[in-house]
């Protein structure tokens, strides 16, 4: 296992800007991952996914940052899809609809890998990630530990698992047929590619909605939409996003985060609580 000095975050999250990571490892496989873990314990570190929903600070991170991307295996057990922590998420949709497994198709078209859509609790279109777990394996007190879904507290765009590294997750669902299921898929994707900015770089939604609270909306209403601060700008598509239109720091995503948080609570007596991870 190579461990690598110096690795450019930018190169390793979706909004593709900021620092350098002081070190970066990518295990080969889940006893790899356990292996760093004990090495590393009470040590600065940051475990990373595929980075769709992360932002690292132009100062960089100066710890280990662990790369899950290649603990991707995923297999069928007694009705439940087991997946290592870094299976992508438009891979397991494709490996699903050919094994006739509908459920989780309204996320296809999310970049991310099932372990950060389990720690977000990511979801779209009504539905979310919890709805279909059935237990997560997380690593704790130097071994691995199972929690059942009753165990685990999950609520929107949050899981008690924050915190905790992921390594694999048990997702149950309904048999259908895969017509259908791709049926499903495309037009998920279809429907995203009509109302996100897809063609810049971005991390997603950047505040979480909340009841009633619908940031896109309150963004729009104040005026905030295309607003730039340097490369970073507030999506003309939507305006729950910023993207990364023109070469943006890191810095400028943040202080246009600022700037929405500062508007919306001086004008609406709202905090806008963010979404998006910023390396700390
Ligand atoms: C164009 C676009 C569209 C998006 N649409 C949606 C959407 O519809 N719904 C939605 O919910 N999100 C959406 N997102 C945000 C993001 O893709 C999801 O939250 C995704 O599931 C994050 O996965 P990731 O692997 O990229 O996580 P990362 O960004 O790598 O990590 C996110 C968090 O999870 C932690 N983490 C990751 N893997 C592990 C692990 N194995 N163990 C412990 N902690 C871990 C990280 O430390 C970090 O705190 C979108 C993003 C983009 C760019």
């Amino acid at each position: 296992m190579e461990i690598i000095s110096g690795y450019s975050m930018a190169k390793a999250t979706t909004f593709k800007c900021g620092g350098m990571a002081k070190w970066f490892v990518c295990p080969a496989d889940l006893f790899e991952f356990a292996s760093i873990l004990k090495l590393h314990q009470g040590k600065k570190l940051f475990i990373l996914g595929n980075g769709s929903n992360t932002i690292c600070p132009d100062e960089g991170y100066d710890g280990l940052v662990i790369c899950t991307k290649d603990l991707n295996k995923m297999v069928i057990e007694n009705d439940l899809v087991v997946c290592e922590c870094g299976v992508d998420l438009f891979k397991l949709n494709i490996f699903l609809a050919e094994n006739n497994l509908s459920g989780i198709e309204w996320s296809y078209g999310i970049p991310g890998t099932v372990g950060g859509a389990v720690i977000m609790n990511s979801g779209a279109f009504g539905s979310s990630m919890s709805d279909y777990i059935d237990k997560v394996e997380i690593f704790v007190n130097n071994k691995t530990k199972i929690m059942k879904i009753d165990q685990l507290d999950f609520s929107y765009r949050k899981s008690c698992l924050q915190g905790y590294p992921v390594f694999r997750v048990w997702l149950k669902l309904n048999k259908d047929n895969k017509e259908k299921i791709t049926a499903l898929q495309n037009y998920y994707y279809n429907e995203r590619k009509s109302k996100q900015p897809i063609s810049y770089p971005s991390a997603g939604s950047v505040f979480k909605r909340k009841e009633n609270i619908i940031p896109a909306k309150i963004i729009d209403k104040l005026g905030l939409k295309g607003v730039k601060i340097g490369g970073a700008e507030v999506s003309t598509i939507h305006s729950g996003f910023i993207v990364n239109k023109d070469g943006a720091t890191a810095t400028d995503v943040l202080r246009l985060v600022k700037l929405i948080q500062e508007t919306v609570l001086n004008k609406e007596n709202i905090l806008l609580e963010k979404e998006i991870i910023v390396m700390e």
